[in-house]
This record gives structure tokens, sequence and C-alpha cells, in this order.
């Protein structure tokens, strides 16, 4: 790796500690911890944590809570320039709305083998016939973002405490 990849390489793995600080916090609310920050010219312009429970709010994860609340900042609904740092491969939904956003590149840690967007399921980033095209990196601290994921759902099979999402519970029953 030459020295500008490297510090490339330090600075995703600076702003993903703030996704995970952002993640460590949707655990403490009993959401499965998934965190997200939006980030323009290395500044953080956005953050936001999995909150559907709470929120009773089916399109409240991470990504989107993240990527209103940079778009209300910058007085802007398109994004362009800015980096999406995110704890586990964005799903479906979060990746067509980055899409949208015009983000210029999303960094992730953890894939997600039962909804990532990225290649675990589908790669709707890799799909021509869409306009705009995001640059992805994935495995960013992914030990360290994987492992909040699947403590959390020892945690709660040790509590026999539920989600009160049918699919997040049978998830909590199984290995993530
Ligand atoms: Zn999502």
């Amino acid at each position: 790796m030459n020295a500008d990849a490297d510090a490339r390489a330090l600075e995703d793995e600076f702003f993903m500690r703030e996704a995970i600080y952002q993640a460590q916090a949707a655990a403490c609310l009993g959401e499965v911890p998934v965190g997200a920050i939006v980030v323009c010219e290395k500044a953080i312009v956005g953050r936001g944590f999995n909150s559907p429970i709470g929120d009773q709010d089916p399109s409240a994860h991470a990504e989107i809570v993240a990527l209103r609340d940079a778009a209300r900042r910058l007085g802007n609904y398109r994004l362009p320039g800015c980096e999406l740092f995110v704890t586990l491969e964005p799903c479906a939904m979060c990746a067509g709305a980055l899409l949208h956003a015009r983000i210029a590149r999303v960094i992730y840690g953890a894939r997600d083998p039962k909804g990532g967007a990225h290649g675990s399921v589908l790669d709707l980033f890799a799909e021509e016939k869409l306009n705009h095209h995001t640059r992805v990196v994935g495995g960013v601290l992914a030990d360290a973002c994987g492992r909040l994921l699947s403590d959390f759902f020892a945690e709660r099979r040790a509590g026999g405490e539920k989600t009160g999402d049918p699919q997040e519970d049978k998830k909590a029953g199984e290995d993530v």
C-alpha cells in the first residue's frame, strides 16, 4: 500500500469508530446495533443509529437516519461528495436511498448475509442501468462491527428478551 492508501485506510477506521459509537447507542436502547455517519470534507455532518422500534418506523435504519440528519444540516436533499460510514452492509432500501442522495462513497464494516445489498444477497451498487454510481468499500473494522451484533443477540438469547420484530426474534435464536 502506498502512503495515500495507508492514510485513507486510517481515516476510514477513524470514522468507522464514530459509526460504532452510534451502534452502541442503539444497543443501549434495545435496538439492533447498527450505526452510521455522513462525512463531508472530513467533517461529520450527519449521525444516525438503527431505531425502527423506538420510532415505530420500519425505514429508521441507521443510514436513513444519518442521511436525513446530514440533508437537513446541509440544506440539500442531495449529498454529492459526501461519504457514508455504516457498521453493517446496507440493505436494499438503504442502498436505494444512498444512490438517491448521490453519496460518493459508502464504507461499511460487517457483511450482512441475510440482507446485504452489496453482494451478500444482491448487488444494487453494481447495477449498470442505475444512473448514479457509488464507490463501496466493505470490511472496515468488520470484526468490531460484527461483534456488536453477535454480542447483542447473545445477550437477548440469554435474557429471553424479544425485539418485537418476529424476523429479528427469529434471527436472535440463531447464530449471527
Ligand atoms: Zn437498511
